[in-house]
């Protein structure tokens, strides 16, 4: 596609895109009577206009049916996981026994890490990306410690070469090979929060195995951002949030990946709950557990049907678009975002871009490291109706995300950066 040069050519890419009459199921913050320009997906999705039928909907259930909710209706509440399990599995390439939507990220990021952090004198290590998002790095910090050992000689951090933004997949996989005797665990993000690095997960998912390590990924940027295969590239674990991309409200709730080589394993430690017990005994409240098979196993508790009602109202949508329609929308909206940027620039070095500029190494975000002219600029771009997000120290975070943003809003943010005084 020829990126536009004009409004008029950015409203004609806006016509010509399959995907923009998804931008209508979503409610857009005012600002001066008129749509936001909104570029927090990253941070926040915005609301799907089916999430407030879904909320209304369990209310009248429960309001009509109170605890035989659990077992009328179309959605019965007991199962209600179930309903989520298969659009969850296609958003992250999984199989449906794969996956299981519970709890928060990082509740299931310790639930994992119970199951796949099993150090030993020999083998301790946990490698991760150097900043990785800080609830990650206490995460990691904390299991060491609970383990007896010391974060300082166990978690192995990889960082940018001097003077690069970024790692590389080269470094990262020395770095495992070189670790190999004494690692317990590779855990990386898939996208960098910070960056928007969009890591070789497949790369790295090869070498920690490899190196007899178990290998899980933190998918809180990647989800609903770009197309993942985690059966085939062979992952143990991964965990995932859904108020980012996957627009199901704040706090909405996390998904977990178990790869199926572990489904059938009831030997695999675990933190359990009844909701992980064999379905067909749970309600026999008897002793001894018995984990379902796969994902599911993991449960702690029954579920949370509120966000689980809006986070189904979301799912629906990427159904329904597709993540490989929206990734080649991602990259056509992101490109276009990087060129009007550059544009709007126009030499003033106001920022440098710390996004890859490998389209295939990043998602739909790109980061701005700025000077001290960066807090005037986010400012005024807050004063005229941009959504946007500051990273201190000085990084500014945009993401065009292609489920509700368009060709105009990118255009329309290139003409503020221009009109900036900065
Ligand atoms: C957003 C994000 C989190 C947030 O964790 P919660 O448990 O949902 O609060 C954790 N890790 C990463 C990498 C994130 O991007």
């Amino acid at each position: 596609m020829q990126l536009p040069n004009t409004l008029e050519g950015a409203r004609q890419a806006d016509q010509a895109d399959p995907l923009h009459h998804f931008r209508n199921q979503f409610l857009f913050p005012q600002h001066n009577g008129s749509d936001c320009l909104y570029f927090c997906g990253n941070s926040l999705g915005l609301q799907p206009k089916g999430v407030r039928p879904a909320l209304l909907h369990e209310l009248d259930h429960w309001a009509e049916h109170g605890v035989e909710g659990h077992f009328r209706g179309e959605m019965p509440w007991m199962h209600y996981h179930r309903f989520l399990t298969e659009a969850a599995a296609r958003l992250v390439g999984a199989l449906p026994e794969e996956v299981v939507v519970m709890n928060t990220l990082t509740v299931n990021l310790h639930l994992m890490m119970v199951s796949f952090y099993r150090p030993t004198p020999g083998r301790y290590k946990i490698i991760m990306e150097a900043g990785a998002f800080p609830s990650d790095q206490y995460a990691m910090e904390s299991q060491v410690r609970w383990h007896g050992f010391d974060p300082e000689t166990a978690i192995v951090e990889i960082a940018p070469r001097p003077g690069e933004d970024t790692l590389r997949t080269e470094d990262i996989l020395q770095i495992i090979e070189k670790e190999a005797d004494t690692l317990a665990l590779v855990m990386f993000g898939g996208v960098n929060y910070y960056t928007g690095q969009f890591y070789d997960l497949e790369k790295i998912a090869a070498a920690g195995h490899r190196a007899g390590a178990f290998v899980g990924f933190d998918l809180a940027h990647a989800a609903g951002n770009v197309p993942m295969q985690l059966h085939d590239w062979g992952a143990d674990f991964a965990v995932w949030c859904s108020y980012k991309y996957l627009n199901s409200g704040p706090g909405g709730p996390s998904g977990a990946f178990v790869h199926q080589r572990h489904a059938h394993n009831p030997q695999l430690p675990r933190f359990a709950g009844w909701w992980g017990h064999d379905e067909n005994e749970r309600f026999q409240m008897k002793k001894g557990f018995k984990p379902m098979p796969g994902a599911a196993g993991w449960q702690l508790s029954n579920a949370q049907i509120f966000s689980f009602a809006a986070h189904k109202a979301s799912l629906d949508l990427f159904d329904q678009a597709g993540m490989q329609a929206l990734r080649t929308k991602s990259l056509q909206l992101t490109a276009f975002l990087e060129k009007v940027l550059m544009d709007a620039d126009g030499g003033r070095n106001l920022f440098r871009i710390i996004t890859p500029r490998d389209p295939e190494a990043r998602g739909c975000q790109i980061s701005m490291l700025t000077d001290d002219r960066g807090k005037v600029l986010f400012e005024y771009l807050s004063e005229n109706g941009v959504l946007a997000d500051w990273r201190e120290p000085n990084v500014i975070r945009l993401a065009p995300v292609p489920l509700y943003n368009s060709f105009e809003d990118v255009w329309r943010l290139g003409t503020l950066i221009v009109s900036c005084e900065s």
